[in-house]
C-alpha cells in the first residue's frame, strides 16, 4: 500500500489531486545532466513522487559543485562519485517509493534514443548545446516533449518543446551560437538563479505529465535574479524549420571518429573509439607502476606528470590538466591504449 499521507499538501492541490498523484506515481521522466539544474529537478519530482526518475550524467562531484548542486555533499566530492550514482543515492534516502535510475554515460548520437526510450517528458539539464540539438532532435524525431532550460550567472531561460504544436529549439535558434560564449565556468553562476529556472521545467513537466498542456506557459521565459529583468518572447513555428519542418536530424544522424569536448576547468574528454569493457581492477595494477591511482567501484583516478585522468569502466577518460585534444588524446593513448 503506497504512503498516501506523504503527498497530501500536493494532493489537496485541486490541479492535482488524488487522481493527479496516482498518475505521476505511474510517471517516467528522464533528467539529461545532473548539474545544478538536473539535482534541482531530480530533488523536487522525487519528493513530488514522480514513479520513476532516470538520471544520466557523464560526470563526477568536485568541491566546486556544492554551492549549487543540491544532491550532493563533502563525502561525495572526495570520494569523486559520479554524479548519476551519487544523486540516485540520495534521492533513494528522500523517497524510497520511487524507482531512480543512474547512468553514468555520455549523452551521443549512438546511445540517446535508448536513453530516452520510455520517459514521458525529458528535462534539459545539460551544460552544452551540441547535447540540446540533439536532444531536439530526438524529441522531435519520437514526438517526446522536452522543457529547455539554461543558466549562467544570475540569468536563467527556459522553454517548453511540445513537438507537432509548438517551436523547436531549432525553429528560435536555427544553429548554435558562434564563437565563445559565456559559460558557469567563466563567469560564474548564482544558485537562485539555477533554482528559478528548475522550478518552472518541473512545473511544466508535472503539468504535461498530468494532461493539463493549456496550462503551460506557451513561451519563451527569460529572468535576470539579481538585475530583475524578466523577458517573455513568444516564439513561432517555422515551417522552414530544418528539425521539425523538414525532419532532417542532423546530430542524431552524424558519424564520426573518436571525439573529444572540451569540459571546462582545463580538461578534455577521451571517447573510447569502440565501446569497450574496462577491467578496472586490472588497470588499477598496471598504472600504479607509473603514478598515483585512487579509486572506487565507478572509476579510477590516475596521477602522471601534470595530469590526472578520470577513466571510467565504459573506457571513457577525462584529462585534466590540458585544452588540447592532441595531448589529451596522447596521453590516453600512452597509459589506457587506443
Ligand atoms: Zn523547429
Amino acid at each position: 500500500m503506497m504512503n498516501r499521507e506523504k503527498y497530501s499538501r500536493q494532493i489537496l492541490f485541486p490541479p492535482i489531486g488524488a487522481d493527479g498523484q496516482e498518475k505521476l506515481l505511474e510517471s517516467k521522466v528522464m533528467i539529461l545532466g545532473c548539474g545544478a539544474l538536473g539535482t534541482a529537478q531530480a530533488n523536487a519530482l522525487a519528493r513530488a513522487g514522480v514513479g520513476t526518475l532516470r538520471l544520466v550524467d557523464r560526470d563526477f562531484v568536485e568541491e566546486s559543485n556544492l554551492q549549487r548542486q543540491i544532491l550532493y555533499d563533502e563525502a561525495d566530492a572526495r570520494e569523486r562519485m559520479p554524479k548519476a550514482i551519487a544523486a540516485a543515492r540520495k534521492l533513494k534516502q528522500i523517497n524510497s517509493e520511487i524507482r531512480v535510475e543512474g547512468v553514468v554515460e555520455d549523452v551521443d548520437n549512438r546511445n540517446i534514443e535508448k536513453l530516452v526510450s520510455g520517459s514521458q517528458v525529458i528535462l534539459d539539464a545539460t551544460d552544452n548545446f551540441e547535447a540540446r540539438y540533439l536532444l531536439n532532435e530526438v524529441s522531435v524525431k519520437l514526438a517526446l516533449p522536452w522543457v529547455y532550460g539554461a543558466v549562467v550567472a544570475s540569468y536563467g531561460m527556459t522553454m517548453t518543446i511540445l513537438p507537432g504544436s509548438t517551436a523547436c529549439l531549432a525553429c528560435l535558434f536555427p544553429s548554435p551560437p558562434e564563437g565563445a560564449h559565456d559559460t558557469c565556468d567563466t563567469v560564474g553562476v548564482i544558485g537562485p538563479a539555477v533554482a528559478w529556472v528548475a522550478a518552472i521545467q518541473v512545473t511544466e513537466a508535472l503539468k504535461i505529465l498530468l494532461g493539463h498542456h493549456q496550462e503551460l506557459h506557451g513561451g519563451m521565459l527569460a529572468y535576470d535574479i539579481w538585475k530583475n529583468r524578466f523577458q517573455e518572447v513568444r516564439p513561432r513555428r517555422d515551417p522552414q524549420c530544418r528539425v521539425c519542418g523538414a525532419r532532417e536530424f542532423a546530430y542524431l544522424s552524424r558519424t564520426g571518429p573518436m571525439h573529444t569536448s572540451l569540459c571546462g576547468r582545463d580538461s578534455v574528454q577521451i571517447h573510447a573509439a569502440a565501446s569497450r569493457q574496462l577491467n578496472l581492477a586490472e588497470l588499477k595494477a598496471r598504472l600504479e607502476q607509473f603514478g598515483r591511482v585512487r579509486a572506487n567501484e565507478f572509476l579510477l583516478i590516475f596521477s602522471v606528470d601534470a595530469y590526472e585522468l578520470t577513466i571510467f569502466s565504459d573506457g571513457r577518460a577525462i584529462v585534466k590538466g590540458t585544452h588540447d585534444p592532441a595531448v589529451a588524446r596522447s596521453v590516453y593513448a600512452k597509459y589506457i591504449g587506443a
